[in-house]
């Protein structure tokens, strides 16, 4: 990958256990920086196996779960001990911590279980997806860096990489589509681009990066691969095929329940170490910090992320299978007729289905939202809402919602018709009384010329 520049405090997730008081002098002052550079997990295993060999944080009397670190500043025995911290001699990987918008020990163990599930050495909670995003690629990139991005991105960063970067620090942005793997190369300008960025599976039209020839692509030319992979926790495992950097808006699927906003950055300890850096670093000094009681809440539902995904998947199978047999237009990886069918097959980690997101294009907004408010109101189907992975499906029209920062040709070219309906499918209820809401407001709304008859 391209160079990261190394900084104070140099940790990793050794998988160690809390050491205990005698951390407190130091060996011999000699600080074990690089030692502590272990792999959190190996490179190929199964994300819900890496979780359960991750480290188990006990509450500080015993309890099953861990305590939470309630405290925004901590306390030294000696005056000397200070300084060492400061001078990033001893950190959090010794149990040393400064103050909570540094380094959290609540916020990092759920960084370590980040870190596990997207198998990378390193990683560090943020308060929001935006801001995990914003943040790594401000760390990444000085003013006057390029960057090239897929085309087909969350309206959000979509609007930070075309807008807010030229003009508040001269970060400027090609847009791509990468299944086109001549445009890639063709984009990148060697030495000013820093970064290649895309979503795993894009939002909202469900196209998947093939993350191994992007990263081929990207590191031939010394660029770092930053992935979003928000739309396919578990699913996908973009670190594991070759990207240096994922991100997340935890706020989503890892979440689930639609009630807290946040994020994360996993990638190397090296920068992870530069975002925390006292001088240089994005997230130390812009300071999207998470809070630790937030922390914990999240870190007590990582544990089932690998059940609710599988049932997510299973549901969105089922019910693609289903509309495409009623004639319906749907766009769902797991369907054969889907560009990207074999190229999620062959990443995707076992067992864990094609994603929770399907789209239906009804060709026109009116139709849409015809559809939608029938499946709302009428049959109890779902809410019209944005954002995804919720318990309850959720559904909203993207090109007038989560992507309307884009222009018209800008939606044009990322696919998004104006009729294209988002849904992210929930697993409340069972399969079969969900599926007759589902069509109990079809046929509802049926008119003529709704159904592509086959
Ligand atoms: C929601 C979302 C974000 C932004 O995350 P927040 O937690 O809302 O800041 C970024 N990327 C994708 C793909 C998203 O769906």
């Amino acid at each position: 990958m391209a160079e990261i520049k190394s900084s104070h405090g140099a940790f990793a997730f050794s998988g160690k256990k809390r050491s205990g008081p005698e951390d407190n002098d130091g060996d011999d002052g000699v600080v074990a920086k690089k030692s502590l550079l272990i792999p959190a997990v190996a490179i190929g295993e199964d994300p819900a196996a890496a979780l359960a060999s991750a480290r188990h944080e006990f509450g500080e009397h015993g309890g099953v779960n861990m305590s939470i670190e309630a405290s925004a500043t901590f306390t030294v025995m000696e005056p000397e001990t200070m300084r060492r911290m400061f001078s990033g001699e001893l950190g959090p990987d010794r149990d040393f911590f400064i103050y909570s918008r540094h380094f959290n020990p609540t916020v990092l163990n759920l960084a370590r279980q980040m870190a596990a599930l997207e198998g990378t050495e390193a990683a560090y909670c943020t308060a929001s997806g935006m801001s995990a995003i914003s943040s790594v690629l401000l760390q990444l990139c000085s003013s006057g860096g390029h960057v090239v991005a897929s085309r087909a991105l969350y309206g959000g960063t979509h609007a930070l990489l075309t807008h807010f970067f030229p003009r508040a620090c001269n970060i400027t942005t090609s847009f791509v589509d990468v299944r086109d793997y001549e445009a890639v190369r063709n984009a990148i300008v060697e030495g000013k681009t820093k970064v290649l960025y895309f979503e795993s599976v894009s939002n909202p039209t469900l196209t998947v990066a093939n993350v191994p020839e992007l990263s081929r692509i990207a590191h031939d030319k010394g660029v770092t691969v930053v992935v979003d992979n928000t739309f396919a926790p578990m699913v996908l495992s973009p670190a594991r095929l070759g990207a240096d950097v994922v991100v997340h808006s935890i706020s989503k699927f890892i979440s689930g329940g639609a009630d807290i906003i946040a994020g994360a950055v996993c990638g190397p300890a090296s920068l992870v170490n530069s975002m925390m850096d006292l001088h240089q670093g994005a997230l130390m000094l812009l300071g999207p910090t998470m809070n630790a009681k937030v922390a914990f809440e999240l870190s007590e539902r990582i544990p089932h992320l690998s059940v609710r995904m599988k049932e997510h998947c299973h549901r969105a199978m089922v019910y693609a299978t289903r509309m495409k047999k009623l004639g319906l237009k749907v766009i769902y990886p797991g369907l054969e007729d889907h560009p990207d069918h074999g190229l999620l097959k062959s990443m995707g980690n076992k067992e864990y289905g094609f994603g929770g997101l399907l789209c239906l294009d009804m060709e026109t907004e009116d139709r849409a939202n015809r559809l939608m408010n029938h499946l709302q109101n009428y049959s109890q189907f779902g809410f019209m809402a944005v954002s995804l992975g919720y318990y309850e499906t959720l559904m909203s029209c993207s090109g007038s919602s989560t992507s309307s920062e884009m222009n018209a040709e800008e939606k044009a070219l990322a696919g998004i018709s104006p009729g294209l309906v988002r849904m992210s499918i929930g697993y409340i209820g069972t399969l079969e009384q969900k599926w007759a809401q589902f069509e109990k407001a079809l046929s509802r709304i049926q008119g003529p010329g709704l159904l592509n008859k086959n």
